[in-house]
């Protein structure tokens, strides 16, 4: 059994990582402030000695006596809405949190992973995208907070591990859905799946076709986990689904799985939104074996039954 620090456990994929870590027979100890995740999320463990939640920003520091063998730092908004909502605060996340919890990490012994994302490589050139391409980010831009907050964050992990020889992992998560992400989120399938269940106009930003691959949250938690937990590879690494859709196709989709009478608007597309996005998963399935392996269709209809109960 090893205790396992998840921050941002409460959100939409950390709250699977903790039923994954907590079903595997681990202790857990849950790290939000609630900005965006939610203890609904989470409450079928939170009556077991195993699971601990804790209301903490990270952005503090975090002292426990319990030691800690692990850290999954999830912590940070990853809508665009709720990350720019107050993007001095994604920043601190990024830069003041990450060095709290690289400092836990350090002084526990802890191997550390980071949930990067695919925002790393902002509006790409490259398509589809390697770990070896460096980006295309607008520094000064709305999405800057979030992007080049996650640029740094890496930079600080691999400082840390050549300077303290910290055991790190960075996984750069490409567009992930699934049940337990908010209804008010704001990002792409949840959205279209509440317009769509309620029969309202569904909101296409440009003209729709941007491009994006979207991985279903079991498949990305298998994949964090095999990360974590092999021996000698740091990443960084892609983790997604590599099948790749435009927006207007995603939209149509759950309008046919849904029966829904919505139709579609176009709407102004966000400063900086990137064109296209695929994830190049060649290094995953070499040093993980891993793949994706649910099917969007699949991984959409749980979605969909999930929303349906939360309207109701
Ligand atoms: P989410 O918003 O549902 O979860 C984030 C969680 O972190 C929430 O529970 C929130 O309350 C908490 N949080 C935010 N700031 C915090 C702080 N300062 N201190 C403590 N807790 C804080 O988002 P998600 O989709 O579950 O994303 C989780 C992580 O994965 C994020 O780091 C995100 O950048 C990364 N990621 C997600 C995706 C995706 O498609 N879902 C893609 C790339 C990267
Ligand atoms: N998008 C859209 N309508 C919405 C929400 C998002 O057309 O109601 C578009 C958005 O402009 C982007 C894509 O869907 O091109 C994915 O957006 P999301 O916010 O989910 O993720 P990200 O842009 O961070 O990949």
């Amino acid at each position: 059994m090893k205790t396992i620090l998840v921050t941002g456990g409460a959100g939409f994929i950390g709250s699977h990582l903790c039923k994954k870590l907590f079903e595997q027979g681990n202790k857990i100890i849950c790290l939000d402030n609630f900005f965006t995740g939610s203890k609904k999320n989470v409450e079928l463990m939170l009556a077991d000695k195993n699971f601990k939640l804790v209301e903490h920003d990270i952005i503090e520091p975090f002292f426990t006596e319990e030691k800690i063998d692990q850290i999954y730092n999830l912590a940070c908004p990853a809508s665009p809405v709720h990350y720019q909502y107050d993007a001095i605060r994604t920043v601190k996340a990024n830069t003041i949190g990450v060095i709290n919890m690289l400092g836990l990490a350090k002084s526990h012994g802890a191997r550390i992973l980071q949930a990067s994302t695919s925002e790393v490589y902002g509006d790409p050139a490259e398509h589809p995208q390697k770990e070896s391409y460096w980006g295309n980010v607008n520094t000064i831009g709305p999405r800057a907070c979030y992007d080049e907050g996650k640029r740094v964050a890496e930079t600080l992990f691999f400082d840390y591990h050549r300077k303290h020889g910290l055991e790190i992992r960075v996984a750069r998560i490409f567009n992930t859905y699934g049940e337990n992400m908010a209804e008010n989120d704001g990002r792409v399938v949840s959205n279209f799946i509440t317009q769509a269940l309620l029969n309202n106009d569904i909101t296409i930003y440009g003209n729709g076709s941007q491009t994006r691959s979207f991985c279903y949250v079991s498949d990305l938690v298998n994949g964090l986990i095999k990360l974590m937990d092999k021996q000698g590879f740091i990443g960084p690494i892609n983790l997604g689904n590599p099948v790749e859709s435009t927006i207007k196709e995603i939209a149509e989709k759950i309008i046919i799985q849904t029966g829904s009478k919505s139709k579609l608007v176009y709407r102004p597309l966000p400063q900086d939104d990137p064109k296209q996005r695929r994830p190049d998963i060649t290094l995953a399935k070499e040093k993980l074996n891993w793949q994706p392996e649910i099917k969007f269709e699949d991984g959409l209809k749980k979605t969909i039954d999930y929303f349906k109960k939360i309207i109701a």
